[in-house]
């Protein structure tokens, strides 16, 4: 299991310290926009466990976390127009985490669209108020 930083920048999103484009929000878990879109709706689903990776959160927190996957992915899915939806976890720097506290990503596909590199470039701030809202308004339907 990876050392846990207790001021990661996921906590200071949790903590309302550092802005994010909220989705969604309950005991447990922080839905929110990723900053570098793989896709357009590109969310993380992040648990509020001081877990850094997949081996330090409790089975019931992960329970939780996964629970919240599943019920918003479709919503995703449905507010961007995708046809399917890739779930991303990464665990070790080797494996690609960057962030060390637990989270999953949920990533819409297009058929025929491309995926962009992971962490290639911020997001138009515009835009991802605009794929917020949308995101907001099916999940609140
Ligand atoms: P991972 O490689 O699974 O650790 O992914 C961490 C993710 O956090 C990356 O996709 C980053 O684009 C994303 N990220 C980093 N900082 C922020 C931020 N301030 N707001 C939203 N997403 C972020």
């Amino acid at each position: 299991m990876a050392a846990y930083d207790p001021d990661n920048i996921f906590v200071k999103m949790l903590k309302g310290e550092i802005p994010c484009h909220k989705l969604y929000e309950d005991d447990d878990t922080l839905a929110f926009l990723d900053i570098m879109p793989r896709t357009e709706g590109h969310v993380l689903v992040i648990t509020k466990e001081p877990a850094p990776d997949l081996y330090g959160i409790s089975p019931e927190g992960l329970a939780k976390l996964a629970a919240v996957v599943q019920k918003l992915a479709p919503k995703i899915k449905d507010a961007v127009g995708a046809d399917g939806v890739l779930i991303q976890q990464f665990n070790g720097a080797a494996a690609g985490q960057t962030v060390f506290h637990l989270h999953f990503h949920i990533i819409p596909r297009k058929d025929g669209v491309p995926m962009g590199p992971e962490g290639a470039k911020m997001a138009d701030p515009d835009a991802l108020a605009a794929t917020a809202e949308k995101i907001r308004n099916v999940i609140s339907a």
